[in-house]
């Protein structure tokens, strides 16, 4: 029997990029001590509140289907913290609640993109780009934003690759770059689809992980509210990874579909996430600033285990949970630099061509241990990297 080309063709049939990453994870089932520095998962489990909140829930009945759209009460509470935090008016009727992040980015692109269609994104990128994008039957293509330009994606180039495109998916703070988009950048994002009649999917899960410079949300630029749809999530911002919620803001109408979707797909979010989720959203903003802390830590202990040697330079880490690391001194891909470093050392990091050619010569960086382990793997790393160094 013949399987449906959309599906089987969701990896592109290439390897996925995540080579280094399974060497590890069976370096470690066979006994060896390998520091992982390649997920972008907390080393904290969720607050325990939070748990209790969702025991309640579960416990008072919150157990059978629950509100496709997601609880009036959590789509308010999602529109508002959007609307207070970007300054655009938001109500719920432009909240979806979503399993999560990436239900959002299957379901937005599934929303503006047909069949065949071309879809954008910015290389480097997060993992499940292409595949989401293939995985909804559309067709997609990268655009390049260079590291000599600090991975800020160029208007020019994406430009050049809009005609005919149906949407472009950024993502700021980035994963992998730890990028954040400047206001210019932003602006000119917004005029290029505008100019193209563009869809932009905004990527803004690392929204509250902010160490340099600020977020700016593109939906808040002119005349982009309507044609802007915002991907959140409740994963990095709360350690809430495993509770799969998530949520897109979008036009009215947009949502008045992507509900339908979500009824044919997903038929919601269990009752009890929601409700857990906005018990957290209600405490305000102080324990997502304790979950971002030990980033912005851990940011400082970088920048400080790199001084004094440039083999290894960072890329400006502006925001989310890592670091890029060029390590192009050494003549080394990022993957051969990445799996010598495991085999070496037993330090697992991500190769940047894991997320797109942009990032050849880069490692990935999870900055998701403790922070005395962390600064001692950092430490090893550059002194392998120099010792890689033809001379
Ligand atoms: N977007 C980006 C950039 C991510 O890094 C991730 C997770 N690593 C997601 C979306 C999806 O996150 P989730 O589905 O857990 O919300």
């Amino acid at each position: 029997m013949k399987l449906s080309h959309r599906i089987t063709n969701i990896t592109g049939g290439g390897s996925d990029g995540w080579d280094v990453f399974y060497r590890a994870r069976r370096m470690i089932d066979a006994g060896h001590k390998v520091i992982e520095l390649t997920i972008g998962e907390h080393d904290i489990r969720t607050h325990p509140s939070i748990l209790d909140a969702m025991n309640k829930a579960a416990v008072s009945g919150r157990t059978g289907y629950a509100e496709v759209p997601g609880s009036f009460a959590l789509r308010d509470t999602v529109a508002a913290r959007i609307q207070e935090r970007t300054g655009v008016p938001t109500t719920r009727d432009n909240i979806l609640i979503t399993p999560g992040g990436q239900a959002a980015l299957f379901a937005t692109h599934n929303a503006v993109c047909d069949h065949g269609d071309t879809a954008l994104y910015i290389d480097p990128y997060y993992a499940t780009y292409p595949g989401t994008i293939r995985g909804i039957g559309a067709v997609p293509k990268s655009i390049q934003a260079h590291a000599e330009n600090d991975f800020q994606p160029k208007a020019t180039d994406i430009a050049a690759a809009a005609k005919g495109a149906k949407s472009l998916l950024i993502n700021s703070p980035n994963n992998p770059t730890g990028v954040i988009y400047s206001a210019e950048t932003m602006a000119e994002i917004a005029q290029v689809c505008i100019d193209n009649d563009l869809w932009l999917i905004s990527d803004e899960v690392y929204d509250t992980q902010i160490w340099e410079g600020t977020h700016l949300s593109p939906r808040a630029l002119p005349e982009m509210a309507e044609r802007t749809l915002v991907v959140g999530s409740m994963s990095k911002s709360h350690a809430m990874t495993g509770s799969r919620i998530g949520w897109i803001c979008a036009p009215a109408e947009v949502i008045t579909h992507l509900i339908n979707l979500a009824t044919h797909t997903t038929y919601g979010v269990p009752g009890y996430i929601q409700d857990a989720a906005l018990f957290t959203l209600d405490q305000g903003t102080a324990l997502e600033a304790e979950i971002a802390a030990p980033f912005e830590r851990r940011r400082a202990l970088t920048l400080k285990a790199l001084e004094g040697q440039n083999v290894v330079r960072s890329v400006p880490v502006q925001g989310a949970m890592y670091a890029m690391f060029d390590i192009r001194s050494t003549g080394m891909s990022g993957e051969d630099f990445a799996f010598a470093l495991l085999d070496a050392e037993l330090i697992a990091t991500m190769p940047g061509e894991s997320f797109g050619q942009a990032a050849a010569g880069h490692i990935r960086i999870a900055m998701t241990i403790n922070d005395d382990a962390y600064v001692d793997a950092i430490k090893r790393l550059v002194a392998f990297a120099k010792s890689q160094v033809k001379t």
